[in-house]
């Protein structure tokens, strides 16, 4: 019942590392079609379907137009590298930060690997100077690269900004051979 087949990674990152709990508040960018979404809708219980753990929120973004989903509200054809949308974002939110911050966000690729690689590297870049405005204390970000020259700029970066910061590659984006996510828990925030 998945809208895509990436909702796999997410299920599988989510197994083995624990990141959406019930009652979470969960920033979904690059949110289209919706798959991931539909998984943090699940997995934090955003439309109370049990109701004997807390209920959490889910918030998607996304340059391109994304079909409603039940418990998730979602912020179509928003660039989130443009502060505007920064500022919707907190309008929806029902706190002031939210604790996960997911990002499966891609560029349309050139097919020029470096140049691919880059444009996502500042993606990632600018959404974790983003975090700084809407990511809770020991809040968690999960972010896709493409592995390449520039990735370690970004994991330094993270790993002064997180307490723990870990690679990883899931099955289900074997087939993808530069595609990796790095999951850094515990901001240190302000
Ligand atoms: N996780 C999604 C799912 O499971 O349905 C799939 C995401 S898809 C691989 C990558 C998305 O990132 C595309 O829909 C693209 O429009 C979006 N994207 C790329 N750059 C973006 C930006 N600057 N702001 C918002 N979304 C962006």
């Amino acid at each position: 019942h998945y809208r895509c087949r990436s909702a796999f990674k997410l299920l599988e990152i989510d197994d083995k590392h624990r990141i959406l709990r019930p009652g979470l508040c969960v920033l979904d960018c690059g949110a289209a079609p919706g798959a991931w979404s539909q998984v943090a809708v699940e997995r934090v219980n955003a439309l109370g379907t049990d109701p004997a753990v807390p209920t959490g929120f889910v918030l998607g973004v996304d340059l391109l137009r994304i079909s409603p989903l039940e418990g998730a509200v979602f912020l179509s054809e928003r660039d989130i590298a443009d502060p505007s949308t920064v500022r919707a974002i907190q309008g929806l939110l029902p706190a002031e930060k939210v604790d996960v911050v997911l990002s499966d966000m891609a560029p349309n690729a050139t097919g020029i690997k470096e140049l691919d690689h880059q444009k996502l590297i500042s993606l990632c870049l600018g959404l974790l100077s983003l975090s700084q405005s809407i990511l809770k204390p020991k809040g968690t970000m999960l972010c896709k690269f493409w592995d390449g020259r520039e990735s370690h700029l970004l994991q330094n970066r993270l790993k002064e900004q997180f307490q723990d910061v870990r690679t990883i590659k899931p099955q289900a984006s074997r087939k993808d051979s530069a595609e990796s996510y790095y999951l850094a828990r515990l901001y240190k925030g302000k």
